[in-house]
């Protein structure tokens, strides 16, 4: 099969949306199925059919209309396309609540990504491991960043902290970011950083629970 891709121009939503069809793929695999149809991956992901052959069509991937796409192959190919092949090395940047939790989330989830250190300032987390994830001393980020092969940071730092942290991440030669904390940074455009604020989602969230009694 020849497959015809170009991954810069990959629509940030449709690697997004890769990443959650995999998630689903992955317990259907489980389950012993081998075979789905782009319906049955949009009820999962509550979207429609036709953004699920879009998406699909973009990385170069068709199923037969009688048998839908082999489960297995395209978990395998939705790997190939977001999955760097020689792994990306991870750090979290303040391990208190947020930090801790991702860490017992995240560990051993994906085999392409590791996170390998975290980095704190109270002198009471430095040095402790947590699920195999040791804890350095902030000072030490830019060594440890080039020492561990380090490419992406995940920032759960205080509000006030993130301008400081996200400019020490990038003279530390960070390639990507993902900013949990509330406060927008700043980065060069080479960098990729992606914010999520739970606030906005919960809002968003409130808002259609009340335009439903405006109906
Ligand atoms: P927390 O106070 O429990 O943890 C913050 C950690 O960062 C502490 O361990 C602290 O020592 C460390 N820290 C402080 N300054 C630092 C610095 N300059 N460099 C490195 N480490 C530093 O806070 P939290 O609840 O884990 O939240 C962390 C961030 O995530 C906040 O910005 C918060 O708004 C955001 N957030 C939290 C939640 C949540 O559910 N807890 C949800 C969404 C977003």
């Amino acid at each position: 099969m020849k497959i015809e891709r170009d991954l810069k121009n990959l629509p940030h939503k449709t690697i997004e949306r890769l990443s959650q069809y995999r998630r689903a793929l992955l317990i259907c695999h489980e389950q012993g199925q081998t075979h789905i149809y782009s319906h049955e991956i949009a009820k999962i992901q509550h979207i429609t059919a036709v953004q699920v052959r879009r998406d699909l069509m973009l990385i170069g991937y068709s199923g037969t209309l009688r048998k839908g796409y082999n489960v297995k192959d395209l978990i395998d190919l939705i790997g190939e396309i977001i999955d760097s092949k020689r792994g990306i090395n991870v750090a979290i940047i303040g391990i208190g609540n947020l930090g801790r939790a991702l860490i017992n989330y995240f560990v051993g989830k994906r085999s392409h990504l590791e996170i390998v250190a975290s980095f704190d300032i109270n002198p009471d987390k430095i040095g402790n491991i947590m699920s195999g994830v040791p804890c350095y001393s902030i000072d030490e980020l830019a060594d440890k960043i080039h020492e561990l092969h380090i490419e992406v940071a995940i920032m759960t730092v205080p509000a006030d902290f993130a301008t400081q942290t996200a400019d020490a991440l990038v003279a530390a030669g960070i390639k990507g970011i993902l900013n949990y904390t509330p406060k927008p940074v700043n980065v060069p455009e080479t960098i990729y950083l992606e914010e999520y604020d739970m606030i906005t989602s919960l809002e968003k969230v409130a808002f259609y629970v009340k335009i439903q009694d405006l109906n």
